[in-house]
Formats: C-alpha cells, structure tokens, sequence
C-alpha cells in the first residue's frame, strides 16, 4: 500500500486528507489516483466500501479553479442515496479548498428550490441523470465548461434506464474533458458506453472482487420441490435479523414470499412489477427493520441501499457467475461478517464449476436433514412501521415527527428508527414494544399543528 503523500495534491487537498484521517491509499486509489491526476480517462471496476469516492473526488478537486463560477465537475449517480454519499464525501475533502460550492441535484424532490440554488453556479454538481437532464432542457443548467465528468455506478444507472439520459446530458459536455467511469462489473453495454465517451481509458481492477470481507458461504444441494422448506429450516436455524433471498424469476419470488409467509415469516416480495408506491414500501420496510426476509429479483433488488445484510441465500443459482459474485457481495461489508446460503438442485450443479472460478475458490457443501423440521419460532423483526397520511407535500419533516413522538407524546428517543418522507407519506419505524403507544400518540395529537391518518 501506499501513502497519499506520494501524490502531488495541493496542501489544501492533504490537509483534508490528514483531517480525515486517510493515511493509506485503497487498493482502488492507489491504483487509479496516478493516472485520474494526470487527467487520464479511466475505467475502474470497484464498488462501494472501495473509497472510490475519494479516487475520481480528489481527481476533480485537482483540478478545479475556484475562482471561476461555471460548473466544471460533474458526477452521475443512480441514486438519490449515493448523491448524497457522494457530495458528503466531496465536501468532508474539500474543507480546506475555500469557495467551493457543490450543488446536488436529484429527481424526487421539488424543482423549485434547485432552480433557485443554480442561479449562481456551482462548482460541482452532483446528481441523477433524470433531474440533470431536466434542469438543462429548461435552460437552468449549462455545462458546457465542464472539464470533469464521473459516471458513479455506472452498471446501475444503465440497469435502471439511465442509458438515455446520460448519452443526452454527455451530448452537451464539451468534447475535450476527463471521463472517469465506475462500475461494480463490466458488461458488454459497460464497455459500450465506455467506447462512446471516453478516450483511451486506463482500465483499473483490483484483486479479486470478494476482497478481503469475511463471508462464509455454503452450497447446499436440495431438490427443488424442498427448497422453501430448506430455506425456512436455514432461516430459522441462523436467525439474521435480516436476510435477502434472490430468486431468478418473478414468478418464484410470490411463490417463495408466499410460502415463508405460510410459516411465520415476516416477509415481503420484491419485483419489477410493482407499482412505484409499492415498491417504495417495501424497500422502506426492509431497510428500517420492520420486515425480517426480503424476496427478491436480482434486478429489483439494485434498488435497496442496504450495504451490510447478514445473511444472503440463492432460492436458485443464477446461470451468470456474475450474478452470484454480486448476491454475496451484498453481505459482509465493512468489516462484519456476512453469510450466504446457496440453494442448488441437481439440474443446477452443472452452473457451479463458473462460480467457483468466478469467486475464486471451491463451493463448500453444506448436509441438510430437513427430517427433524425447525424447532424455533421464526424471529419477529424487532420494529414495526407506521403509516403516516402525510410527507413533503404537507412540508412534513423527520424532525417534525420525532418532535412530536418524542415531545408530546413522551416516547424516549432510541425507540424511533428509520424515519422515511416521500411526497404524501412517511414512514416510521418504532420498536416493536412501543409500536402501539406510538400509534395512539400520533392518531390523538397533531404533527405541525395537524391532524394526520396514521396506521400500521
Ligand atoms: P466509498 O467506496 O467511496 O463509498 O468509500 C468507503 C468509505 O471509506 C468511506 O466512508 C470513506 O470515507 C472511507 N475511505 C475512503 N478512502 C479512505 C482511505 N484512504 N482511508 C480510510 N478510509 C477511507
């Protein structure tokens, strides 16, 4: 490994640095800060966790003149989330660069105030290829002295019909630019897009994607007619306070949903075809802890910004080992320990000698009796959510709510979680045992001077 003290950052840029405490370079930037420096196009495979972030962030701050008040930087992200990540980190390394101003523009929230917010320009802009494109039809934004740009995720902004978009908003980038591309794997439309808008990029890989998180994962070989009752065994066996399991179809996620439903299970399905709302919904409580299993497409499951499950189980093995590489790669991130648990019919096994290459070592098998059944209750998901009638639209904040959950209704603060505003709902997580005082508290008292619908 090396040190960022080897770089010829500006003293503004090491103070940062130092600030943080970032003394070693990751694998991804001691890998990719050499030529990113040098204004090289790059193509970076690494996802987050990687400090990422901080290669193609430090890149642009490099070269960025605070002096001039046009956008120079942009960053595409695929995710509201990962715009606010983004632009968080870029601001923690610009603290000592005086003046910079970083605007993040993402759909999903009202128009009004961004357009407000552009009338000086920012430095930076980061934000999804949606919103961005719009603020340029309307003649809010202009890019055109850009010199930076970032496609962050890249993979996930294409799986999410971000294609278009993004090839529009390039259009109106000036030619000559830095184009840095990240992307968690390399398919054929990855390299596609990387031919169109860059110019002889380094490509940048480091070691073997399963890095050095500690997962422990277990094959186990069981006719598909006995799998949901494998995986109701192994769920209650290991007991993770939330697990995500990936089915290939659709179909097999109601199947399964349903089945583990059957049994007790807190479960939810996740797939493409549901509505908006819905999909919202479930994401919500799965993330805030309020629904223990999720059912899930691989697709659909892109959306869920939930960096370290548990525990991840494969209903089936996908044909791609790609696929595989990215389901167990949601577990055991950040330093915790992660388990993945892989479903595998006879007619499968012919897919397992792809994973093991792609993972880089042998599948470990695992023995099931399944004749003795699972003895435990299924775990109840320590919150539960509460609808609230009422979001942005009603100028509704999170504040607002813990205000009133916490003031007048006299609830101590730590059995309040995840507190969710969409447009005309919120969501909120309250600790099981205090689900129903919460419930009643809101139903009889005002939230901003309101009265609002509230229901589990
Ligand atoms: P990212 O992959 O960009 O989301 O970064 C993952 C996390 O690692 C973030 O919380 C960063 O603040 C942190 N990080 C990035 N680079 C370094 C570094 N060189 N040393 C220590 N932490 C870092």
């Amino acid at each position: 490994m090396s040190s960022f003290s080897e770089l010829e950052l500006s003293p503004a840029l090491q103070q940062g640095l130092q600030a943080l405490a970032y003394e070693e370079m990751t694998p991804i930037q001691a890998a990719s800060l050499p030529w990113v420096l040098q204004g090289r196009d790059v193509i970076a495979q690494a996802k987050t966790g990687s400090g990422k972030t901080a290669a193609f962030g430090l890149g642009l701050l490099s070269r960025l003149d605070p002096s001039i008040s046009r956008v120079q930087c942009l960053v595409l992200c695929p995710t509201r989330e990962l715009a606010d990540q983004v632009s968080k980190e870029l601001r923690r390394l610009a603290r000592f660069i005086p003046n910079i101003k970083l605007l993040t523009l993402c759909g999903g929230i009202s128009l009004r105030p961004q357009i407000a917010s552009l009338v000086h320009e920012p430095h930076i802009v980061v934000g999804t290829p949606g919103r961005i494109l719009e603020l340029l039809d309307k003649g809010h934004l202009t890019l055109e002295k850009v010199q930076a740009l970032v496609l962050d995720e890249a993979d996930r902004m294409l799986d999410m019909g971000f294609g278009d978009a993004i090839a529009d908003v390039i259009a109106q980038l000036p030619a000559e630019r830095q184009t840095m591309l990240f992307s968690a794997t390399y398919s054929d439309e990855i390299r596609a897009i990387s031919r169109r808008v860059q110019r002889d990029p380094m490509e940048v890989t480091v070691e073997s994607l399963l890095g050095d998180e500690e997962i422990e994962q277990v094959f186990y070989e069981v006719e598909r007619t006995r799998k949901t009752e494998a995986l109701a065994f192994l769920l209650g066996q290991h007991r993770p306070e939330s697990a995500l399991v990936f089915c290939n179809t659709r179909r097999d996620t109601q199947d399964v949903a349903g089945e583990l439903e059957k049994r007790g299970f807190s479960v939810l399905a996740l797939s493409g075809d549901l509505e908006q709302r819905d999909r919202d919904e479930v994401l919500v409580r799965f993330a805030n802890r309020s629904c223990s299993v999720l059912v899930a497409t691989d697709v659909a499951a892109r959306g869920l910004d939930i960096k370290d499950l548990p525990a991840v189980f494969s209903y089936e093995l996908p044909s791609d080992p790609e696929i595989h590489i990215h389901r167990i790669g949601r577990t055991g991130r950040a330093g915790s320990k992660g388990l993945a648990i892989h479903l595998c019919a006879s007619v499968e096994i012919g897919r397992i000698p792809a994973i093991e290459a792609a993972q880089g070592s042998a599948a470990t098998w695992g023995r099931l009796n399944l004749a003795g059944g699972s003895r435990s209750a299924p775990l109840q998901p320590p919150m539960v959510t509460l609808i609230i009638d009422g979001g942005r639209q009603d100028k509704l904040r999170p504040g607002d709510i813990m205000g009133a959950l916490t003031g007048e209704a006299g609830l101590p603060a730590d059995v309040v979680g995840k507190i969710d505003t969409f447009a005309t709902r919120t969501y909120v997580a309250v600790k099981r045992s205090h689900a129903q005082k919460a419930m009643e508290k809101l139903r009889a008292g005002k939230i901003k001077g309101r009265s609002f619908r509230v229901r589990k």
